[in-house]
């Protein structure tokens, strides 16, 4: 039997659902494309970036056979590189051991590469109807709520949470009554002054009763750890230098302009003038302060302090250095914080 928190909240959810591209389909590779994307940003953000890789890679196969680079390169702007290198180690293992198809159980699934419990749960349960649950920070918030669990929106308290969810899972409508909770959470129980006189749900939620739901959960309180950098933008002929990262650690494969890490003790221009030299062995003939720029991670504020480098020697052409025209800076991935500064500079000189 249904429960009737399941009926009210799925009945809610069929009527109020937002309309987006990734919801007028049950094609698993399409709702798998989609839930990766939206775990980094929000649904707005993501129908851009959705529509032009189902274009660009319209099936499991396409993205299967694409070149990393191209993958990367239609994935920047989102940034965690990582998930895009895993859809594509994801869609080779799919077409080479699973005859192209998305397998529907779970067990099989969850040994593909970014194949976590979440993403697990919300393809399988979206795409064929699965009995899975799926906590993820929208669903944690509105089950806190509901229970009027205290404390920060932390996973260690995903096992209670679980445990309701699994009271109140219906045997059909799985996807639905799942999207249902993360919609409730995006539009109705936001983080920040929930809309209880709106909720469908309130008669079963706890801190609602008690008045108490603006408390829970108690907001997090984030370290954020400054960096400071200079990046050198060098140009000749009206082509500009840029190099590979290395192949692991962060920001791996992808592109960027030559710097590094301002020291203690130096100021941006001796910073500028070291790392230039430690890289690629140039000096400058002329340096000039161009602009700053900020970006800011999960963990940490970069601020990049923007200069133009005009060497004595000309760096030669490599596997791993190129000189572009600026009209191909978009075949090249490149962190966030480069990519601000390719639109600033071009925003500049056109
Ligand atoms: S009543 Fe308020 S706090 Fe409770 S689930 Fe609904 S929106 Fe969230």
């Amino acid at each position: 039997m249904t429960s009737p928190f399941a009926k009210t909240l799925t009945a809610w959810y069929l009527n109020n659902a937002r309309d987006l591209p990734w919801r007028r389909t049950k094609d698993p590779y399409k709702i798998w494309i989609s839930e990766i994307m939206l775990q980094q940003t929000t649904v707005s953000a993501v129908i851009p970036y959705f529509e032009k890789w189902i274009q660009k890679f319209p099936d499991v196969q396409t993205l299967a056979r694409a070149p990393i680079q191209e993958i990367l390169a239609q994935w920047q702007g989102l940034g965690y590189y990582n998930r895009a290198r895993n859809l594509h180690r994801s869609a080779q293992i799919i077409v080479d051991e699973h005859e192209s198809r998305i397998p529907s159980g779970p067990d099989i699934v969850r040994k593909l590469p970014g194949f976590g419990p979440y993403t697990t749960g919300a393809v399988l349960s979206i795409a064929f109807d699965k009995k899975l649950s799926i906590i993820d920070a929208n669903v944690r918030r509105v089950v806190m709520r509901i229970l009027s669990i205290e404390g920060e929106a932390d996973t260690k308290h995903d096992k209670r949470v679980l445990e309701y969810l699994l009271t109140v899972l219906p045997e059909k409508g799985v996807g639905d009554f799942n999207q249902g909770l993360m919609e409730l959470g995006a539009l109705v129980c936001r983080s920040k002054e929930p809309v209880c006189v709106q909720c469908p749900v309130s008669k079963f939620c706890l801190a609602y009763k008690e008045g108490r739901q603006e408390l829970i959960p108690t907001p997090k309180k984030r370290i954020v750890k400054d960096i400071n950098a200079v990046i050198a933008v060098i140009e000749h002929k009206g082509k500009y230098f840029i190099q590979k990262r290395p192949s692991k650690g962060l920001l791996a494969d992808l592109w960027e302009f030559p710097g590094g890490k301002i020291e203690a003790d130096e100021t941006p221009k001796e910073a500028l003038i070291r790392e230039v030299q430690e890289e690629l062995g140039i000096s400058p003939k002329s340096v000039k302060h161009l602009f700053d720029v900020q970006h800011f991670y999960t963990q940490f504020r970069v601020k990049l302090s923007v200069w133009r480098f005009d060497p004595i020697d000309i760096v030669p052409t490599r596997k791993d250095r190129k000189w572009l025209n600026p009209i191909d800076f978009n075949k090249y991935p490149m962190p966030s914080g480069s990519a601000k500064i390719v639109e600033k500079i071009f925003k500049k000189s056109s």
